[in-house]
């Protein structure tokens, strides 16, 4: 047999075995989760993930690319993805013995593998991957005993962009498959476009779909790993949906619309794990410290002390202090209209001017301040007015102004050319990649 006959044999194999993984993934988690669908997927080989199974997306492990800005440090980067501090500790100090952190430069591109804690909003960094320089790979691995390993390899993997479109005649994830994409691609197209789009009622036959995205090949073996998806558009009923990914400088990476709004996001209802709510927002005939009528402008939350609250939405820091009644107190910007308030905590876990993403550790339930004992007093407030959590769902769209949306014009730009330029169902590699 002739070397390219084998090496192309080799490549086949390979695409196979990556395919076989990833599907055989998808089947084990569906099974894991749910007898009835056991029937469904040996009917149908290639199953639609319903909402449901969006959602339970969001427990897999999440993998990305993370762009370093200025003034970032491997630490803070990992905390803003929600890996806790003494566990990003341990995991430079393994990293340190093949890379100096401080080389870390601005614009360099870091690739994670995270996994949500079981029963903890943080996450456990389980793969870090990020080249120093062209011809060398620093791979940072947990083992099976929980520590971490890191080593130096050289190693060139080309970076493809690749441009798909494609028709819906089975499922969006049955042909997004068939057209090319890797079920991490779909997923990500799901969960970007799921505010706007139904994806258990509006998707019918003949609903068309584009995606750009990139992938890293190993030349040496065909093998190929999923880097990010760029752009997601999808046509439903006559109605177009776009979205680009966007990293705005010292944030975390999100989906924008072409007007460069985020992709709105569900704020989170329950900022306290397995609370029950002991104080309801309105008026109150009794205050049960004060014994007057007044307002309770928020929603209680009973739980013991110490138990994690996490931040409702993306944002940053606006106060983490003390403050009168409310004892120790949080306060978080989430856009130019929506705050929210975290009172009587035992203790912080952020300080001020922090980035926030929704899900992490912010504090921990106390008593402090006025309190008659250990619970969260959880407070939404939009345009500077009070209002009833509960009764808000969405967070508004978050608008990027100044630099970055001059950045996201800038980014939105080459993936238009890169359309452009690419055939759909090809290809191109980025030599400087
Ligand atoms: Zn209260």
């Amino acid at each position: 047999m002739n070397r390219d006959l084998r090496k192309f044999l080799v490549f086949i194999l390979c695409i196979f075995l990556a395919y076989s993984i990833a599907f055989y993934s998808y089947v084990f988690q569906s099974l894991e989760e749910d007898a009835e669908e056991i029937r469904v997927i040996e009917e149908t080989t290639l199953p639609e993930p319903d909402k449901d199974d969006v959602v339970e997306a969001e427990s897999l492990p999440i993998d990305e690319t993370v762009v370093v800005s200025g003034g970032d440090t491997l630490g803070n980067l990992m905390n803003r993805l929600g890996i806790p501090v003494s566990q990003a500790q341990e995991a430079i100090e393994e990293l340190t013995k093949v890379f100096n952190p401080r080389n870390l430069k601005a614009g360099q591109e870091i690739y994670l593998i995270y996994e949500k804690q079981p029963d903890s909003p943080a996450y456990d960094l389980q793969y870090l991957q990020l080249r120093p320089d062209f011809e060398h790979n620093i791979e940072l691995s947990r083992k099976d005993d929980g520590s971490f390993e890191a080593i130096k390899k050289k190693k060139h993997l080309a970076h493809h962009h690749n441009h798909i479109k494609g028709e819906v005649n089975v499922s969006l994830y049955a042909d997004a498959l068939r057209s090319g994409a890797s079920p991490k691609m779909v997923y990500d197209m799901i969960r970007a476009l799921s505010f706007d789009v139904d994806f258990q009622r509006d998707i019918h036959t003949g609903d068309a779909f584009t995606m750009v995205y990139d992938t890293f090949r190993d030349e040496e073996t065909g093998l190929e790993r999923a880097g990010e998806l760029s752009y997601a558009e999808l046509t439903t009923q006559g109605k177009t949906h776009k979205v680009y990914r966007f990293q705005p400088s010292g944030g975390v990476p999100g989906y924008y619309t072409e007007a460069g709004e985020a992709v709105r996001k569900a704020l989170l209802r329950t900022p306290v794990d397995g609370a029950r709510i002991s104080g309801t927002f309105g008026m109150r005939k009794k205050h049960p410290v004060l014994g007057y009528t007044k307002m309770h402008k928020g929603i209680d939350f009973a739980a013991p002390t110490g138990t994690p609250i996490m931040a409702a939405g993306d944002g940053v820091v606006e106060k983490a202090g003390r403050f009168s009644t409310y004892g120790n107190y949080i306060l978080l910007r989430h856009n130019g209209s929506t705050k929210t308030a975290y009172a009587h905590l035992s203790k912080y876990a952020i300080k001020k001017g922090d980035k926030v993403r929704q899900g992490q550790v912010i504090g921990y339930v106390g008593a402090t301040g006025r309190a008659t004992g250990p619970h969260l007093h959880f407070e939404l407030l939009q345009n500077g007015v009070h209002v009833n959590p509960r009764k808000v769902t969405q967070m508004p769209g978050t608008k990027l102004t100044g630099n970055s949306i001059k950045a996201f014009k800038n980014a939105k730009d080459k993936v238009n050319k890169l359309m452009e330029t690419i055939p759909p169902g090809d290809s191109i590699s980025d030599s400087k990649a």
